[in-house]
């Protein structure tokens, strides 16, 4: 069983308290905001979209619910001849991911990251790197890594019928250099994250601006709360 995944790896990215309470304490998560429901469920529309643009692909995730098996799936999928694939997964060095698309040309991959928002952020670069990272590592020979975002405005495009989807809907960003590029770096991350995951208890960092950058963290009501809260929290 892995032990990050890309949802995870970003958390610490952002604060290694955040990881620690994700992987220990998720009873303390704030309840979503429906601001935060409304952008999950636009992030699936977008992707559903996405497939429909690069169609005939099979989606690995309806296979299983085991990760594991995904995993195995996916290599079968490959090993079978498939040329595009949705929700591909991988794992290596302990971090599991699932690609949005990987399109075979040639004896290379190439991948697709698909983003629901008009604009690529270094958070976005930064999540391609780690895919990039564990999809290398787990054997799979990548030609270019994209990352895809949209051409129109969100609101307009959780609008539009399947059946209607522009060709131009995405606009794309070959970000390959930068993910091998990042390879060691990405590997130092995976290194420390694994290091606070394996502490005895929660790290001691004070909130502060990182608590809304890049996104807000689900625990700040714990985090906000006095020691005499928590520990009643914790032990009742
Ligand atoms: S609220 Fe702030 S300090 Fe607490 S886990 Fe989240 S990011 Fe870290």
């Amino acid at each position: 069983m892995a032990l990050l995944t890309k949802s995870t790896f970003l958390k610490g990215h952002q604060c290694h308290k955040y990881i620690y309470l994700d992987k220990y304490y998720k009873k303390e998560k704030d309840p979503l905001s429906d601001e935060q429901r409304k952008k999950y469920e636009g992030g699936h529309l977008v992707g559903a979209m996405a497939q429909k643009l690069f169609a005939g692909g099979i989606d690995v995730s309806n296979i299983s619910r085991s990760r594991d098996v995904l995993v195995q799936e996916t290599q079968k999928l490959i090993e079978q001849g498939n040329i595009i694939l949705y929700e591909a997964t991988f794992e290596y060095n302990n971090v599991l991911v699932m690609a949005d698309i990987i399109l075979k040309e040639g004896d290379e991959w190439k991948i697709f990251e698909i983003k629901s928002s008009q604009k690529i952020s270094d958070t976005n670069r930064i999540d391609a790197a780690l895919q990039y990272y564990v999809m290398k590592g787990s054997g799979l020979p990548i030609k270019e890594f994209h990352l895809s975002c949209l051409n129109y405005p969100r609101v307009g495009v959780i609008e539009m019928k399947m059946e209607e989807v522009p060709t131009d809907l995405f606009q794309f960003e070959n970000v390959t250099l930068f993910c091998e590029e990042q390879l060691d770096i990405t590997e130092d991350k995976i290194k420390s994250l694994k290091t606070t995951l394996a502490l005895p208890s929660i790290p001691n960092i004070a909130t502060g601006e990182h608590c809304d950058y890049p996104y807000t963290c689900e625990f700040k009501g714990f985090c906000n709360k006095s020691q005499e809260e928590i520990n009643e929290g914790l032990f009742s």
